[in-house]
C-alpha cells in the first residue's frame, strides 16, 4: 500500500458557505493528519453542486495523494458527493445489495420504513470499498485509484460531525498508510501575558522551522506551540525537546497548563488535592465563572454554591456590610474582598472568589492580567478577590475594551487562573 504524504479536504455544502455551519470537520480532519504526519497544502470548501464538486475533486487528484470529502452522502437529491466521485473515476454506481441489507435493517432496528430515495445510501462503485457507519445511514468510500502514475486514495466521510470523526478514525485511517513519518506537537497555554509580549519573550524561537514555534491567542489566553516532524514519534519528539525546554523557561509562571488542560479542570483539580471547597460570587463575569466551573465533571462536592450579583443590593444580601457599600462604591477592592468573604462565609467553604463590578479606567499602568494588546482609552477595571483560610488577597485588574462578552469570558478565566496560583 502506498504511504500517503499530502492530503486535501473538501468540505461539500453549501450550508458551509453561507456561513449557516462551522466547517469543523476540515478543522479535525487537518488536526488529525497533521498528527500523522500528512502534509496539508489546500483544503477547499464546495457547495451542493455537481458540476463544483467535480472540479474540486479533479483538482484534489491532481496534486495531492488523499482526497477526503465531507458531507453529501444524505439520501436527498442535493446529496451529490458519490455522483461527483463516479463521475471523475469514470463510474457508475450501483445498489450494493450487502449495503442495501444492512440499511434496510438499521431502519427495521428503528421500526420505520425505509424512504425508496435511502437507497441512494447503499450504492458503491466498483472500485469503492465501503467504510461502514455504525451511528448513522451513510455508509463511505474508500477509493483507490491509479492516475497519471501516481497512487492516489479519495475518502468520503459523512457530514454529521460524530459520523465523520468515527468513521474516520475506526474505518479509514487504520485502511491507509502513513509513511510521512510522525508529528511531536505540545501545547504551553499561558494567561496574563500579551501575544506581542510572548513573541517577544519566545524571540528567534518563532522564526525556526522544526521544530516550529507559534502564538496563538485564544479566549483562555496565549497558546504557544511546538511542532516537530520526524521519521516516527519518537524522532519527532527528540528534535523538539530542546526548543520545549527553553520556551517553558522563556514562559515561566505565565503558564497555566498544557495541550488539552483546561483552567477550570485545573483550579478544580487543585481544590480537591486540598480536600478544599469553593464558592463563587460574580458580578461583571454574570456567571461566566459558573459556567466553566459546571464543564468539569465531577466537581459536584468541591463546588459549593454560585451566585450573580448584579448590584449592591445583592451584594448586601449575600452579607456585605451596608455600611462598607454606603461608603464606597461597590467595585472598590474592600467591597470585592468582602464580597469574597461572605461568599465563603454564607456557603461555608474553604475558598471563596468574587468578581466585582466593572468600572472605567483610564490606565495607569496596572498589573495586567488581560489579554490582547490594544488601546487602553476606554479600559475597564475589575477586582478579583479570593478569600481563602490564610486571608484574602485582592488583584485590581485592567482590561482592554474588547467587549461584554470578552470581558466576562476573560474574567472567568482570570479568575480560575488566580485561584489556581494561590493554590500552588
Ligand atoms: P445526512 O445523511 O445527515 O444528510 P450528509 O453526509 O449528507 O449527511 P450533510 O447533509 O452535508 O451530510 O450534512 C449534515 C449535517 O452535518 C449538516 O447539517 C451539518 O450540521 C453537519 N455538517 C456537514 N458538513 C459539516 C462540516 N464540514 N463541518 C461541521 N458540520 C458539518
Ligand atoms: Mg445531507
Amino acid at each position: 500500500m502506498p504511504d500517503v504524504r499530502t492530503a486535501e479536504v473538501i468540505a461539500v455544502g453549501t450550508e458551509l458557505l453561507l456561513g449557516e455551519t462551522h466547517d469543523t470537520n476540515s478543522a479535525e480532519l487537518a488536526g488529525s493528519l497533521a498528527a500523522l504526519g500528512v502534509d496539508v497544502y489546500w483544503s477547499q470548501r464546495v457547495g451542493d453542486n455537481l458540476e463544483r464538486v467535480r472540479e474540486a475533486l479533479e483538482r484534489a487528484l491532481g496534486r495531492s495523494d488523499l482526497v477526503v470529502l465531507t458531507g453529501g452522502l444524505g439520501p436527498t437529491d442535493d446529496d451529490l458527493t458519490r455522483d461527483a466521485v463516479a463521475c471523475v473515476l469514470g463510474e457508475t454506481a450501483t445498489v450494493d445489495p450487502a449495503l442495501e441489507a444492512w440499511l434496510r435493517e438499521r431502519f427495521a432496528a428503528f421500526r420505520r420504513d425505509m424512504p425508496e430515495r435511502n437507497l441512494r445510501q447503499a450504492e458503491r462503485i466498483p472500485s469503492a470499498e465501503a467504510l461502514p457507519n455504525p451511528i448513522g445511514t451513510a455508509p463511505g468510500w474508500l477509493v483507490r485509484v491509479h492516475r497519471d502514475g501516481r497512487d492516489l486514495t479519495v475518502v468520503t466521510l459523512p457530514g454529521p460531525p460524530r459520523e465523520m470523526r468515527r468513521m474516520w478514525h475506526h474505518e479509514a485511517v487504520p485502511r491507509l498508510s502513513f509513511g510521512g513519518g510522525a508529528l511531536y506537537a505540545r501545547t504551553f497555554k499561558t494567561l496574563g501575558v500579551g501575544e506581542s509580549d510572548v513573541a517577544v519573550r519566545l524571540g528567534d524561537l518563532t522564526a525556526g522551522a522544526n521544530p516550529s514555534v507559534a502564538t496563538y491567542a485564544k479566549r483562555d489566553g496565549v497558546h504557544v506551540r511546538v511542532a516537530a516532524k520526524g521519521i516516527d514519534a519518537d524522532d519527532a519528539r527528540r528534535r523538539a525537546v530542546a526548543v520545549e525546554a527553553d520556551v517553558g523557561d522563556l514562559l515561566g509562571d505565565s503558564v497555566w497548563g498544557h495541550d488539552d488542560d483546561t483552567l477550570a479542570e485545573l483550579a478544580v483539580a487543585a481544590l480537591q488535592r486540598r480536600g478544599a471547597t469553593l464558592a463563587v460570587a460574580e458580578v461583571a463575569s454574570g456567571g461566566a465563572l459558573a459556567d466553566l466551573l459546571s464543564d468539569v465533571t465531577g466537581a459536584e462536592g468541591t463546588l459549593g454554591g454560585a451566585v450573580i450579583a448584579w448590584g449592591p443590593e445583592t451584594m448586601a444580601t449575600l452579607g456585605v456590610a451596608t455600611d462598607l457599600l454606603a461608603r464606597l462604591p461597590a467595585s472598590a477592592a474592600e467591597a470585592v474582598a468582602a464580597l469574597a468573604t461572605s461568599v465563603r462565609a454564607l456557603f461555608d467553604v474553604d475558598y471563596g472568589v468574587a468578581v466585582g463590578p466593572a468600572f472605567p479606567h483610564a490606565g495607569d499602568g496596572a498589573d495586567d492580567v488581560s489579554g490582547p494588546d490594544r488601546n487602553e482609552s476606554a479600559a475597564t477595571r475589575v477586582v478579583i478577590a479570593i478569600a481563602a483560610p490564610g486571608g484574602t488577597t485582592v488583584r485590581p485588574l485592567t482590561f482592554p475594551p474588547l467587549g461584554r462578552a470578552w470581558l466576562r469570558e476573560r474574567l472567568a478565566f482570570t479568575s480560575l487562573f488566580l485561584l489556581r496560583s494561590s493554590l500552588s
